[in-house]
């Protein structure tokens, strides 16, 4: 498997937001913009590493945004994004990626969806980079300086560029060294990396994304996005036991003297904690999504049941607020494997760990969890979606 490494630009001083602080460090719900960020990053299949380059003397900010993700120290930005993301890349070349997703600090609605995509589509033999970002609707104008409309300019072929930007790393090092000596004037006309790769004349794709995975610009985006009402599902799974040596639980395996029969790799956990997710938009149930009776379900890993639903929410603009797992079994204790369930879930789901809660029972000996025939599973998602 490649290596990527997020180079996440948090450097910018954001003179258009109009706040007190940057938008990067603005607190969006509970959390600054760049923690959002960090947890859409930290989510993503196929990201490896995550490197933030911020502006010299913003570095008490980056702690409070950055505590419990367990970075390396942040690079210091130069005087303009092009040499920031610049001295990111040459922070990195000791120990080179594959790969490197340059991404907005102020985007944290993006899906790890779409960043596997990214991803998908900058690694095809030719290919030297994948740019997300979405088709225009709106009607184009071209407006002289005393107001008046000179022309419409034909939308065809015109795409509005995201982030993330993935590139091969050593590709895209060598069109910013490049690009680095350049006047004033024509950096400045290099807004993105995509920019600078084709200036060098690297071959850099388009990847279709979301109108989601907006830029924070302005005060009034940071309310918009405020504007979110709370759901509630529950989700309920049993496996039953059956010979085997480990069961797998939340993406863990635990080892025990029997394994879990059924769909999949029998993760009771994330099965329930699936079916909850998928009830708060009201999208069906797990064997929906993946039946049971599809061959290629058998022995697969759950995290991806896991990923779709929460994929799915993400698609409708929503996000998970909070998921409560009970586990009710006589054996495997729970306990000794709780913390590294609570992390394993966290990271399937995209979030901090202190929005994930794993909770143990027995049943007193009783009914078929009692007798020690199989485990169930209970879950509670709560998840924030835009209003409707
Ligand atoms: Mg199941």
């Amino acid at each position: 498997m490649p290596t990527c490494t997020a180079l996440i630009v948090a450097a910018g001083r954001g003179s258009r937001f109009g706040g007190p602080l940057p938008k990067q460090y603005a607190l969006l719900g509970t959390q600054p913009v760049l923690w959002h960020t960090l947890t859409a990053l930290r989510g993503a299949p196929g990201i490896s590493q995550i490197q933030v380059v911020i502006a010299p003397g913003d570095e008490l900010l980056y702690q409070a945004s950055a505590a419990g993700f367990d970075l390396p120290p942040p690079v210091a930005g130069g005087a303009s994004r092009q040499l920031s993301v610049l001295n990111g890349l040459e922070a990195l070349a000791g120990a080179p990626p594959d790969f490197v997703a340059i991404h907005d600090a102020a985007r944290p609605f993006v899906r790890p969806t779409d960043i596997a995509a990214c991803l998908d589509a900058a690694a095809v033999p030719g290919i030297d980079g994948a740019v997300l970002g979405v088709a225009l609707a709106d009607t184009l104008k071209r407006v002289k300086n005393d107001g008046v409309i000179s022309e419409t300019v034909p939308r065809r072929h015109l795409w509005r560029a995201q982030t993330p930007q993935v590139f091969r790393f050593a590709r895209l090092l060598e069109a910013h060294r490049a690009s680095a000596p350049l006047g004033a004037t024509e950096a400045t006309a290099l807004t993105d990396d995509a920019a600078v790769a084709e200036r060098a004349g690297l071959k850099v794709v388009m990847v279709a994304g979301s109108g989601d995975n907006a830029k924070i610009t302005t005060i009034e985006d940071l309310q918009r996005a405020a504007t979110m009402e709370t759901r509630t599902a529950f989700g309920f799974d049993v496996h039953g036991f059956a010979p085997g040596s480990a069961v797998v639980l939340g993406g863990i395996a635990i080892p025990h003297g029997q394994a879990l029969s059924g769909h999949s790799d029998a993760d009771v956990a994330l099965h329930a904690l699936t079916d909850a997710v998928l009830g708060t938009i009201g999208a069906g149930d797990i064997g929906k999504h993946f039946p049971p009776s599809d061959p290629q379900w058998r022995g697969a890993s759950s995290d991806r049941f896991m990923r779709h639903a929460v994929g799915l929410l993400a698609e409708r603009g929503g996000r998970i607020v909070h998921l409560d797992l009970t586990l009710i079994c006589e054996a495997p204790r729970i306990g000794p494997h709780r913390e590294a369930m609570v992390d394993s879930i966290a990271r399937i789901a995209g979030v901090g760990r202190d929005r994930v809660s794993v909770k143990a029972t027995t049943t007193e000996g009783l009914g078929f969890t009692g007798r020690r025939e199989g485990i169930a599973a209970q879950a509670v998602a709560t998840v924030e979606v835009p209003r409707s």
